[in-house]
């Protein structure tokens, strides 16, 4: 029995949010700072792997009451129309990122965590002496804890704070998100490919759809707005021209993120567990960021949970982190660069369509088994 610890979690996306329940189940005081409040849409295309599902349904974090949509085929097409469709073996589901994270902050809420909303850390100092962090807010506010896991995203003030190598660098990626009302048959997962970089759509929660791209920083600058963007570049793949052509949208805008991220980074920052897309983005065609965040998330909790002498959290941690992802993360970027463009999508589509086994294999090396909770 290791001693009940004060662990503060920054970042309540996914990864926060499965260490945090998990975490407090054990009798852990557990605070999460989030600088949003909930429920808030995030670009995300919404589409979980079903390798999370065992975890969630044994935790009773399975929101089945909110409807989440079964999907079990993947359509893929090149900015010329090329197609090739095929089974996925494990499948997923959709659920909107504002349906399913408000449902987790629920369930955390009644586990005992401790949430600071519309509250952003600057940053974090560890007192070797003490043996303890300290915690600076942007409200004035400062306190301290036993432990701080680090679920801020892919890029967040606190990478900055923390000198990490990778904000050095600019991303030419940018994300953009819709939800609308559209004809799509409900167990498919589309991957429409366009010269500059692809766009997902699946069903979601309520009869909804999320369309969901992953764009060219330089050709909105050079298009000058979204809507002349997706006119001029991704119009050209005809099943983009259809689906946007046939579509309600539904939210009032798009939401949109810039600096979308795939550099290496490390799981371990001055002795903070970093979970989700703070340890590492995989490409989003791969279709399981979230997976990858729950289960990191899952797995920093059992760091703390499993061990007292913080070198053999930070240990337990590093080596389970970098078994679970380091070889799906490094995939991810390989594969990444087989899209978004014509030659390269027409080479996949073309690929795909005489070999099937390789799009099999390729996802069963970026996705993972089912897993559970250790306690
Ligand atoms: C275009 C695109 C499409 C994608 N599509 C899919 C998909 O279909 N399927 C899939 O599985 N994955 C997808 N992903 C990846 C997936 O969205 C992420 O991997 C996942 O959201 C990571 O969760 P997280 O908990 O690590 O981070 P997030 O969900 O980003 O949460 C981080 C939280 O930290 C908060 N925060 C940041 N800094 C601070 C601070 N200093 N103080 C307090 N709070 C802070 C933020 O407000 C945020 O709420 C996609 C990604 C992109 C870019």
């Amino acid at each position: 029995m290791t001693q009940k610890q004060k662990v503060v979690i920054i970042g309540g996306g996914l990864a926060g949010l499965t260490a945090a329940y998990l975490l407090a189940k054990k009798s852990h005081q557990v605070t999460l700072v989030e600088k949003q409040t909930y429920p808030f849409h995030r670009v995300c295309g919404e589409y979980i792997s079903n390798e999370v599902k065992p975890f969630l349904q044994s935790m009773g974090l399975y929101p089945s009451h909110l409807g989440p949509n079964e999907i079990s085929r993947f359509l893929l097409t090149s900015p010329s129309g090329k197609k090739v469709e095929m089974p996925l073996d494990m499948g997923g589901f959709g659920l909107s990122r504002y349906a399913f994270d408000q449902f987790l902050f629920e369930k955390c809420k009644e586990a005992g965590v401790t949430f600071l909303l519309k509250t952003e850390v600057l940053e974090t100092g560890f007192l070797e002496k003490e043996n303890t962090f300290s915690l600076s807010l942007k409200n004035g506010e400062s306190f301290y804890t036993d432990h701080v896991i680090g679920a801020f995203g892919k890029r967040s003030r606190m990478d900055k704070a923390l000198h990490r190598p990778f904000m050095e660098n600019r991303s030419p990626f940018i994300g953009i998100k819709y939800h609308v009302k559209t004809d799509f048959p409900d167990d498919t997962v589309a991957l429409h490919n366009y010269n500059g970089g692809y766009l997902g759509i699946n069903k979601i929660e309520n009869g909804t759809y999320n369309v969901c791209y992953l764009g060219d920083k330089e050709q909105l600058r050079k298009a000058g707005s979204i809507e002349s963007m997706e006119k001029t570049y991704l119009f050209e793949n005809p099943f983009i021209k259809e689906l946007f052509h046939n579509s309600e949208m539904i939210l009032d805008k798009p939401v949109v993120i810039n600096e979308v991220d795939f550099s290496k980074k490390a799981p371990v920052v001055d002795h903070i567990l970093m979970a989700g897309d703070a340890a590492g983005l995989i490409t989003p065609l791969c279709g399981n960021g979230m997976a990858i965040a729950i289960h990191s998330g899952k797995l920093a909790a059992e760091a703390i949970i499993h061990n007292s002498e913080r070198t053999d959290i930070e240990k337990w941690y590093a080596t389970n982190w970098s078994q679970q992802f380091q070889c799906r993360l490094w995939i991810g970027r390989k594969v990444q660069k087989l899209f978004g463009s014509e030659l390269s999508a027409n080479l996949a589509v073309g690929l795909l369509r005489t070999f099937p086994p390789a799009g099999r294999s390729i996802m069963k090396r970026t996705h993972g088994l089912a897993f559970g909770f250790e306690d």
